[in-house]
């Protein structure tokens, strides 16, 4: 039977190294989407919403990217708002699409809504693709039920397995369905107009190709290892997780960068520590495959469930910059102004909100999905859950000391100076009983 396929964009915004494209050229006629959700934007789940102003403003140059490099390949890119569910069940009754292609994501909502039009189509042939990861599902080094409960394990599998070569761009794509109307699609009021962002991502695969390069042009990846954990400079670590996480780039076009580069300049521990974040990156995704919503849990995968919990003030307060440590201070103005924030300075600021604030360890990664720029549901969560003592972590939570890191990273002051990072007073104006503090 013809297939007349529908290419849901997600995270896979590139059209290099893209199985489901690749995939797709089989195809009788080809129709390619990407949805903006509402639900996005509302202030559901701890009381905030997923998507802020940072990574929403590099989605939107990633999708203009994409829709450039789709028409060079003879093809539109329409953007539709609304939820998925709906649209796409509607989409393939009015055109008699019965092909769904899109990118393998582990995310608990995304699978959900996959069932949900699979329950409302039947009929519809549904294929995903691992496009987002290093390894797909049939080649990971262990099954998903199987994956190693800590990184260690995993990490040990992975290091011996081949990863697949970067697939070249499709020739050419098959045409849109004759029928298919162009729909004048207006864009709908709920979806925010932001100032211009003060940050130094823009989203694209164009883009994401060119910091490729750049970086590894340099002779910073030599120096990797004893950079990463700097709290600022563009050169210390290699930036590229917002490029990553919406699939401008791949993590399998990252990895052969990475070999090329020590084909000429030589592998050291740096260049392997590049690899082993990138594992990480892969465990994170395969262990939320495995655990699902446990990923959201207040106990996580501990035993227990972690002795903090939720005070408005303090939250506030650690959120905007007015806690009584100028460190953390200056790395939550750092990412509130940019949406990006160091590995380093995201370890000292979720430590803080977990030991010092004792606040519920899930409203900080809420407040990181709503503000990171390169934010992934899998490690968000996954780091958090490490942090506060209930994921993946043998060791059991961490505990950074402010002071020692901020004679470690910050001797001089220079970035608390940067970020405006002062001791804004005492943290709770009331005392537990509601009196207030004098
Ligand atoms: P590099 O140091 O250059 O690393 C290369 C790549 O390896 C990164 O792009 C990323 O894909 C991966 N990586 C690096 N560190 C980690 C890590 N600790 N865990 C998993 N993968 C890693 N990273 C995200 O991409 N999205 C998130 O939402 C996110 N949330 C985090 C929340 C907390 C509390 C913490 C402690 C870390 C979080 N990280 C997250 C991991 C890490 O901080 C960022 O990946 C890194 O800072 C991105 O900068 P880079 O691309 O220069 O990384």
């Amino acid at each position: 039977m013809p297939l007349h396929s529908l290419y849901w964009f997600t995270q896979d915004l590139r059209i290099t190294d893209n199985q489901a494209l690749f995939a797709s050229q089989n195809s009788e006629t080809l129709t390619c989407i990407y949805i903006v959700d509402p639900r996005k934007f509302k202030a559901l789940r701890w009381q905030l919403a997923s998507l802020g102003p940072h990574r929403w403003s590099f989605i939107q140059d990633s999708l203009s990217d994409l829709s450039a490099q789709l028409h060079m390949l003879g093809q539109r890119l329409h953007v539709y708002y609304g939820e998925p569910e709906t649209i796409i069940p509607r989409l393939c009754h009015q055109y008699h699409l019965n092909h769904l292609i899109c990118t393998r994501l582990p995310g608990s909502d995304e699978k959900r809504q996959l069932r949900t039009i699979q329950a409302s189509l039947p009929q519809l042939k549904i294929e995903q693709f691992d496009n987002y990861t290093l390894f797909e599902a049939e080649h990971l080094p262990c099954s998903t039920e199987t994956l190693p409960e800590t990184f260690s394990g995993f990490r040990r599998q992975a290091e011996a397995a081949d990863v697949k070569e970067p697939l070249r761009q499709a020739d050419s794509l098959p045409l849109m369905p004759k029928l298919f109307a162009l729909p004048a699609i207006q864009r709908p009021s709920w979806v925010p107009i932001h100032p211009s962002c003060n940050t130094s991502f823009k989203g694209g695969e164009t883009e994401a190709q060119r910091h490729l390069a750049k970086y590894f042009s340099g002779t910073q990846a030599q120096h990797y290892k004893a950079s990463r954990n700097e709290l600022d400079g563009w050169q210390n670590s290699s930036k590229l997780s917002a490029w990553l996480n919406q699939g401008c780039l791949s993590p399998r076009q990252l990895k052969f960068s990475l070999n090329q580069y020590e084909q000429s300049h030589g592998e050291n521990d740096s260049t392997r520590w590049l690899y082993l974040e990138l594992l990480w990156r892969e465990y994170f995704q395969w262990l939320h495959s495995k655990i699902g919503t446990r990923l959201f849990h207040f106990k996580g995968l501990a035993k227990n469930a972690p002795l903090t919990s939720f005070y408005p003030e303090r939250f506030k307060k650690w959120c905007h910059g007015q806690t009584p440590y100028p460190l953390v201070n200056a790395c939550m103005n750092e990412l509130r102004t940019t949406g990006y924030l160091s590995n380093r300075g995201r370890q000292i600021v979720a430590s803080c909100l977990v030991n010092e604030l004792s606040l519920d360890w899930r409203y900080g990664a809420a407040w990181f999905e709503h503000q990171l720029i390169d934010y992934d549901v899998a490690i968000n969560w996954g780091n958090w859950q490490y942090i506060a003592g209930v994921g993946v972590d043998p060791r059991g939570g961490r505990h950074f000391n402010l002071e020692k890191q901020t004679e470690l990273y910050d001797p001089l002051g220079q970035y608390r100076k940067k970020w405006g990072g002062t001791n804004a007073g005492p943290l709770d104006s009331v005392d537990a009983a509601d009196w207030p503090i004098i």
